[in-house]
């Protein structure tokens, strides 16, 4: 069975990261979508609650399954018999550091491999960094986050 890992901090989910795991979908067996526990961050939604998100996002998505990780993901991608890392590349900004992460993990394990899928151009602007952005001033985020998450993100900055 092939198994890929989506990871990232998917705080918040955005419709950019929600096209990735469906394409992922179509060319692994089983996806695992890990959202990274890092506690240098200070994030808008708990590790708990971003999982709990996309696990409601992605109820009706058979072959993927949501999980988080801290520590090394390469380590955490070997516990769960990946094959694959997925990542999603969305401009030249992203390459670089992309490009950078891709070889230290092969180095640290060559058995695997970092997959890079383009965006969507839809999403090709969109970054949970913006999103946060714009809602913190009231801007619409209407079709970039999962519908039914746009709530809560504006209380998230009332409170
Ligand atoms: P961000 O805060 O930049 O959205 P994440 O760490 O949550 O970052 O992103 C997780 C993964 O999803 C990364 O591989 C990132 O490149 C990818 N990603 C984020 N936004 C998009 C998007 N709009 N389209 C495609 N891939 C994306």
């Amino acid at each position: 069975m092939k198994i890929a890992v989506y990871p990232g901090s998917f705080d918040p989910t955005t419709n950019g990261h929600l096209d990735i795991v469906k394409r992922s979908g179509l060319l692994f067996d089983k996806v695992i979508v890990a959202v990274l526990n890092n506690p240098n961050k200070k994030p808008l939604f708990s590790v708990e609650e971003r999982v709990d998100i996309l696990r409601r996002t992605c109820k009706d998505i058979e072959n993927v399954e949501i999980d988080c990780f801290s520590g090394l993901l390469i380590d955490y991608a070997k516990s769960k018999n990946a094959c694959a890392i997925v990542k999603g590349l969305r401009a030249v900004s992203d390459f670089e550091y992309e490009l950078q992460m891709a070889h230290m993990n092969k180095k640290l394990n060559p058995d695997i491999e970092t997959i890079f899928i383009m965006t969507n151009s839809r999403y090709s602007y969109l970054s949970s960094s913006l999103v946060k952005e714009v809602a913190q001033f009231g801007g619409c985020i209407k079709g970039l986050v999962p519908e039914i998450i746009e709530d809560e993100i504006y209380n998230r900055f009332m409170k």
